[in-house]
């Protein structure tokens, strides 16, 4: 059974001067909790044969205490209150600064001026606390779905979470879409449903929302007692208590007996516990069917097991507000979310071509970990990391994997929102943050034993760009300090030069990715930026053969240009992994082979843009076969001139197409709006592709063009009265239709005849 510690002792904080950071001696009393220098000396002092004669491996219980874990929630449900509550009872800070509260300090986790005016949490952030003898590390996970990879990243460091749940508004859109993703990554999670004390709390109704809304196997671990403004605390249906919260912060838990007035209430819904537990435990279905009586202990473990296993949720109740039913919830936490070895992990060997391997969890292997969140500090890149296998210790050399560079470990610390403790080094299982190392976020580093990698190194195509300057000229070096930032922490985020405006491009995974940037670009760059239309990212391709045969010649006074090149293009066969392939098939010494190179150069900058709409040609191989050149004119230059007109000059006859992104769009709707949507998903071109049923709901699957999705969120809101959700992710590019092009070429065009 898990108890409730005493409030620890807020730790000494130290100031560094003129830091954003403050740190404490890594002697922290918490130390233990991480490799203890005692397990350390076991570990690498020759005393393995020892260590392998006990039954227990060394990191047993440190690997046991420790939870890594997310908050998930719809905007407004409580989420920061609640974490920072969390915060407090675990000692990590000494008071409690309300969401937008007037103090003017804000809430600890909304480290981004942005997230704290907005009060909404945008950026993943980890800060870890102890309570009761565990450690755990709270990811605070961005909830938007336009951001795949940085939501894809942060859940893959989850071993649970805590969906927060409001018990006025219930299940919203948004809940509907984090439990999703929680389920998609396979995350065991518990439901907090929050506000008890809020007018027209209903926990029941949110707890029913749940079962059929979000497919939830649950039920209530706890029974408050009394709802609104009389909510004055909770009873435990395990240890069949009650709990109340005293002192001004509620941070005093007084275990008393039950309200005699709640015992038929309890007793009823135990029993709905016992039996929805039974439903998908076989060792509690035995005993509860036999008429057995079940202990709090049976009941505990048979409700780990099936967390554990994501056959349960777990259902705890309370206001984060209030200051109530936050300690039980943190109990639940340790009961019965799961320790990082009972999460299996796999990670992608690159040297069998991206072959899985399951990961065996423990410190005992080579070292694996994902550096899943970057952050600019003044003293460099603060990087953090989820080790998933073997120890690192600060001074190491570690080798990132995705570059290959080799790396010594200046500096190891744990985060705790903005501020940090030192340490000197964490095992497998645990987050950590290091300093001064370079990568970008998605990198896997390893001891350089195993070439492992935690995300495929199969990053997606970016499918819609738009042009972007800074309005002031004096801008320009916090504009570009603000784009490589942004690049270094999303892989999926891009920054190019238009060639022929000179503009600077940023292409991203949808309309509302790149719009944040250029909020944050603006907010914590402080720089306005000037933004073009978004343009979908349209590239080009040929569909059969064309030969060429093209002689550039100048040779009018002074130095000469000379030089002829003849062959074909054609399409590249489907599924190849280039996107251009260029073959000298020259028999003899027609063209020298020294201006071999500029040939293929000349070509590749010509299918960088095809003549239909301007858009990168790909899929496309050129062949040389033969050639001329002239002993005194010809040049490099003559050469990769000839290339691009030869390029150009087939181009037409090779029947080039445009290929446009099309997204895999995932619709959500109340049954009743089914009609309309997928009428209006005709309407854009979209091809469905399934139509299933959950619920009440009609789930719609549609292939859809990108380009005709623009402003699609809004059009959803006012067909479904705000009911209907939607997901969409890239899937392929595919040519578009006849009129399409012709259209686009025509638009194209134009705008050609206008410059
Ligand atoms: P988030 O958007 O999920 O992070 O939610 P916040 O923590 O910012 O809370 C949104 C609003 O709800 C704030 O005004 C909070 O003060 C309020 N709030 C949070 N928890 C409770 C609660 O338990 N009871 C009541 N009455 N209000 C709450």
């Amino acid at each position: 059974m898990v108890r409730f510690p005493k409030p620890s002792t807020p730790r000494l904080l130290y100031t560094l001067y003129n830091s954003p950071y403050r740190t404490t001696p890594s002697a922290s009393p918490n130390a233990s909790l991480l490799l203890g220098t005692s397990h350390l000396r076991n570990y690498s002092a020759g005393n393995l044969a020892r260590a392998k004669e006990e039954k227990e491996p060394w990191w047993k219980e440190s690997m046991e205490k420790l939870r890594n874990i997310g908050i998930s929630a719809h905007i407004d449900s409580g989420k920061t209150t609640l974490t920072e509550r969390v915060l407090y009872y675990t000692g990590k800070i000494h008071e409690i600064h309300e969401v937008r509260g007037k103090d003017g300090v804000g809430a600890k986790m909304d480290s981004m001026d942005l997230e704290r005016e907005k009060g909404i949490t945008i950026q993943s952030a980890a800060t870890y606390c102890t309570w009761n003898g565990y450690q755990i590390n709270i990811i605070d996970t961005p909830g938007h779905v336009d951001f795949t990879i940085e939501v894809e990243r942060a859940l893959r460091v989850l071993d649970g979470a805590i969906l927060v749940l409001c018990s006025v508004g219930g299940v919203q859109s948004q809940s509907i879409t984090v439990d999703r993703q929680m389920r998609r990554y396979e995350v065991p999670r518990l439901a907090f449903i929050n506000k008890l004390d809020r007018m027209g709390a209903d926990p029941w109704k949110v707890l029913n929302q749940a079962r059929s809304k979000l497919r939830h196997h649950s039920a209530a671990m706890q029974v408050p007692i009394g709802l609104e403004e009389d909510f004055k605390g909770l009873v435990d249906l395990v240890q069949l208590k009650a709990y109340y919260f005293h002192g001004s912060s509620g941070e005093k838990v007084v275990t008393e007996e039950l309200p005699a007035n709640m015992e038929a209430l309890v007793t009823e819904k135990r029993r709905e516990l016992i039996e929805v537990v039974s439903e998908v435990d076989d060792k509690l279905a035995e005993a509860f069917l036999n008429d057995e009586p079940i202990s709090s202990t049976d009941l505990e473990e048979a409700v780990r097991r099936a967390t554990v296993a994501k056959k349960f949720v777990p259902v705890f109740m309370g206001s984060a507000f209030k200051n109530k039913g936050v300690q039980p919830l943190l109990n639940g936490v340790l009961s019965y979310l799961p320790c990082p070895s009972e999460v299996s992990n796999y990670a992608l060997d690159q040297t069998k071509n991206e072959e899985k391997v399951t990961l065996t969890g423990t410190p005992d292997g080579p070292l694996v970990a994902l550096a899943f969140k970057l952050e600019e500090g003044r003293f460099g890149q603060l990087t953090y990391l989820r080790i998933y296998e073997g120890v690192i210790r600060k001074g190491d050399f570690i080798i990132n994997v995705n570059t290959g560079k080799k790396i010594k470990v200046p500096r190891l610390v744990r985060m705790h929102s903005d501020e940090m403790e030192d340490i000197q080094e964490a095992h497998a299982g645990q987050i950590v943050a290091v300093f001064g190392v370079d990568c970008a976020s998605g990198d896997t580093f390893t001891d350089g034993s195993v070439r492992y990698t935690m995300t495929s190194m199969n990053v997606p195509e970016p499918v819609m760009s738009l042009a972007i300057q800074p309005v002031s000229k004096d801008s320009g070096g916090q504009f570009s300090k603000a784009l490589n930032r942004f690049q270094r922490e999303d892989p999926t985020f891009r920054v190019g030069l238009d060639p022929e405006s000179g503009q600077t491009i940023i292409s991203g995974m949808g309309e509302l990715h790149l719009d944040i940037y250029v909020e944050r670009i603006r907010r914590e760059y402080k720089v306005d930026a000037n933004v073009g239309k978004p343009r979908v990212n349209f590239r080009e391709t040929v569909t059969q053969r064309a030969e060429f045969d093209y002689l550039h010649k100048k040779q009018t006074g002074g130095q000469g240009q000379y030089g002829r090149v003849c062959g074909y293009v054609e399409p590249l066969p489907p599924g190849s992994p280039v996107k251009f392939e260029f073959e000298n098939m020259i028999v003899g010494q027609a063209i020298p082979s020294n201006f071999i190179p500029a040939i293929e150069k000349g070509f590749k900058e010509a299918a960088n843009s095809g003549s239909l709409i301007g858009h990168p040609v790909e899929n496309i191989r050129v062949v040389i076969t033969d050639g001329a050149s002239h002993a005194v004119d010809s040049s490099e230059l003559a050469f990769k001139l000839a290339a691009i007109y030869a390029f150009r000059k087939c181009y037409e006859a090779a029947r080039p197409v445009i290929l446009e992104p099309v997204m895999l769009v995932e619709l959500k709707v109340p049954i009743e709006f089914q009609g309309t949507v997928a009428g209006d998903i005709n309407k854009r071109k979209g091809v469905i592709v399934g139509n299933d049923q959950d619920g009440d709901d009609s789930v719609i699957t549609a292939h859809v063009p990108l380009n005709n999705m623009f402003g699609y969120s809004t059009a959803l809101r006012s067909m479904t009265q705000g009911k209907g959700e939607f997901t969409m992710e890239y899937k392929e590019h595919l040519p578009v239709s006849h009129d399409v092009q012709m259209q686009l070429v025509n638009s194209y065009k134009g705008s050609k005849v206008a410059e």
